[in-house]
């Protein structure tokens, strides 16, 4: 086979046109697409720059020039009246430039003035596009876009489809024709796939092609179980009912018949603000219940609609701006097993490196055995891997067309890969563990938990440090940090004086932590910070808690039956207690409370913090809000008294603040807020602020 760069223009030419429509198929008629789409439309995309360099070579069946997809003869044929057309792609703020430049040129050529357009912003919804066929009020046909000519007739499944109405209340035009994209929600998405995972059964990819897989099916029923949903946002064919002179209007007349109608339409003032608006969604995208793959602009005015019309594929007055991919493919070189302190083992992918959702993967996780049987990943796969938002990548499934013959199926180790103890999976439960205390990664897991900032705090004791002195031996158990010495830490490299005596008096210092602080730091299954602290307040001392029955831990406001077992379960051993006694012996503190009484100066405020913060870790600053009697939610809302903006934040939050006119306060304002519990002068809402004089 001669490499693509040998190829003459022609010969790729009709290479890609064969690998497209392949692709194609796989997509639209057999709801299994191969690769993500960020690896289509670079095809598409190469095809078009060879067609725009050789414009001799453009045939007018080109998928550049022709709607993609086709109808499946497993369906009656339905011919659309009215075109179902694709959509112009603008993959960069340069590329949307350019589609302002042609439309402005067009808009002059038809004597308008084209710089400030009025334009409708909407969100380009992951699904699949329907038309709905109504005559005299009733629902008569449901029909896929198929070529764009000629759909497919789904109206069995669609009637299905709870949202969409069967009947329109009266006065409805005699023939009305609605298109709209049906979807699936995230959360029936992710229900589905867990419902696949405990049945032994492969993965669904997305919520896209699961959801026109759940919509093209012979059998209704399993439609109907599929839970799928809709958002109109177009008409076709109408005969009656009012005249509507702009794009807007749409969406106010489809909602009074009964429609769906996504509540995130905005109407913009030209292109100038599309700009900011379509990369504030690209930010915001995972705050939805459903996927988006970019924002559609379309121009306002139903007039210049008509005049502007259609090229053979798309209408020339909508645009859309699709956002850069959070899927791509690439190799993947090994599945690894890691160990972490509570001896969990959770299989990982070691991939060749791809840039992907805004930074540069290399390693990926596969969840647990179960998630890579039912994913049937293999070392040596082309595989998909997803990163979306502040989630950890993610290996989503191989690419089985590019799966080289006799590639073996991978199987979890009975052992595990750093001590070498039987691995166990106790009956019920999705995870795979070490149950060696003393494995070293447990260990060396269990010492880098201890000395992390929410716990026991010793900063220079991070990963790398921990690893290395469990390697050379001088740690076996937390206690043991207390026992380190200079001599021991001499001679060993990178450790120069002022550094040994920097770690020797953090280590010092951490044995006044208070006692929540050292609860968290001793590694009790599922005890968390919050119920830490309830321990500490309410026994005030570790030997009180060390003896005190599950019934009398479970009594505790905050703590609950879970964590009471863990805790008798974690002093039942002998060696954690002999470690509590290490720990006495140090002079570890014991007492508690663990914090003064604090005053409830907070009650009734919510309080969101983003971003990483100087003088709290994230457990702390909302420790500091809870223990003065508010909330600390994860997300921003009406409701949110302020944002507390650290370094790095969470772009969405801080949009959404913004959006909302939530006051937003740096490390000193909110340190203000939480002596006096009243926001520092100054931070007041944008909109709301003092007039001048
Ligand atoms: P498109 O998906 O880029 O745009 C057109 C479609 O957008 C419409 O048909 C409609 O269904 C949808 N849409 C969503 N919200 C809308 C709104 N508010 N207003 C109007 N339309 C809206 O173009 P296309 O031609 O349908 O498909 C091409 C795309 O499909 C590719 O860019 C790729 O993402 C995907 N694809 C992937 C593969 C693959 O193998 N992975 C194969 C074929 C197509």
């Amino acid at each position: 086979m001669r490499a693509v760069t040998d190829l003459e223009p022609a010969e790729r030419v009709e290479q890609l046109r064969a690998t497209i429509r392949r692709h194609n198929d796989a997509y639209y008629l057999d709801d299994a697409p191969e690769i993500p789409d960020a690896d289509y439309d670079a095809l598409v995309r190469e095809l078009q720059q060879l067609e725009e360099q050789f414009p001799e070579l453009i045939t007018p069946d080109s998928p550049t020039q022709v709607v993609s997809g086709s109808a499946s003869t497993a369906f009656a044929p339905v011919v659309h009246r009215v075109p179902m057309m694709s959509l112009d792609n603008a993959f960069s703020a340069e590329e949307l430039d350019a589609w302002g430049g042609r439309l402005a040129r067009r808009l002059a050529d038809l004597g308008e003035s084209g710089g400030s357009v009025g334009l409708v912003a909407e969100l380009k919804i992951d699904g699949l596009a329907m038309s709905l066929r109504y005559e005299g009020g009733t629902l008569v046909q449901a029909a896929t876009r198929g070529d764009g000519r000629i759909g497919e007739d789904v109206t069995a499944n669609v009637r299905t489809i709870s949202v969409i109405p069967h009947t329109l209340p009266k006065g409805a035009p005699e023939v009305l024709e609605v298109r709209g994209e049906i979807y699936m929600p995230i959360a029936v998405f992710e229900a589905l796939n867990r419902a696949q995972v405990e049945a032994g059964l492969r993965t669904y990819a997305n919520p896209r092609n699961t959801a026109a897989g759940s919509l093209r099916q012979k059998d209704p029923s399993i439609t109907a179980s599929r839970e799928l949903a809709f958002w109109s946002y177009q008409l076709g064919e109408v005969e009656g009912g009012p005249t509507l002179t702009a794009h807007h209007e749409t969406f106010e007349f489809l909602a009074s018949l009964g429609f769906p109608v996504n509540p995130e339409v905005t109407v913009l003032d030209g292109l100038a603000a599309a700009d900011a608006h379509c990369r504030g969604w690209q930010d915001r995208r995972h705050d939805l219940a459903y996927e988006i793959d970019g924002v559609v602009l379309k121009v306002d005015d139903l007039a210049l609609q008509r005049e502007l019309g259609f090229t053979s594929k798309a209408p020339r007055w909508a645009i859309a701006y699709k956002f850069p991919p959070e899927e791509r493919t690439t190799k993947l070189l090994d599945i690894m097993v890691s160990v972490g302190r509570t001896g969990r083992a959770t299989p990982f992918g070691r991939l060749e490196p791809v840039f992907v959702g805004g930074s540069t993967v290399g390693v990926a996780t596969l969840h647990n055995q179960d998630q890579v049987k039912a994913k049937d990943v293999r070392p040596g796969d082309t595989v998909i891997v997803r990163k979306a938002g502040d989630v950890i990548p993610e290996i989503v499934g191989p690419v089985l067309a590019e799966r080289p013959k006799g590639l073996p199926e991978w199987v979890f180790p009975t052992e595990c890969p750093v001590c070498g103890h039987a691995l166990v999976r106790p009956e019920g439960e999705a995870d795979t563990r070490c149950p060696n205390i003393s494995c070293p990664a447990r260990v060396a897991g269990t010492i880098e938990h201890f000395a992390s900032r929410g716990a026991m705090d010793i900063e220079g004791l991070g990963e790398q440090r921990v690893r290395l002195f469990c390697q050379m031996g001088l740690v076996a158990d937390v206690a043991d940090v207390y026992s380190l010495t200079a001599e021991q830490l001499s001679g060993i490299e990178g450790f120069g004086e002022v550094s040994i005596n920097n770690l020797l008096s953090a280590i010092d210092a951490s044995r006044e932590q208070p006692l929540a602080k050292l609860l968290v730091g001793l590694n009790v299954r599922h005890m968390g910070p919050a119920a830490s602290v309830a321990l500490a307040t309410h026994f005030g001392h570790l030997d009180r808690i060390e003896a005190a029955t599950e019934e009398e831990l479970a009594a505790v406001e905050g703590v609950g039956p879970t964590i009471a077992s863990a805790v008798r379960e974690w002093f039942a051993d002998d060696s954690n207690r002999a470690v509590v006694q290490k720990l006495r012996d140090a002079g570890v503190n014991m007492v508690g409370p663990d914090a003064p009484e604090l005053p409830q100066n907070l009650v009734g405020l919510s309080v969101v913090v983003t971003g990483t913060l100087d003088g709290f870790t994230r457990d702390e600053a909302e420790a500091a809000i809870k223990g003065r009697g508010g909330k600390s939610p994860g997300s921003v809302s009406k409701k949110t008294t302020a944002v507390v903006v650290g370094n790095e934040p969470g772009a969405s939050k801080l949009t959404k603040a913004e959006d909302l006119g939530v006051p937003i306060l740096d490390e000193v304002g909110f340190r203000h807020l939480l002596d006096t519990g009243e926001l520092p002068p100054g931070a007041v809402p944008a909109g709301d602020a003092p007039a001048e004089g």
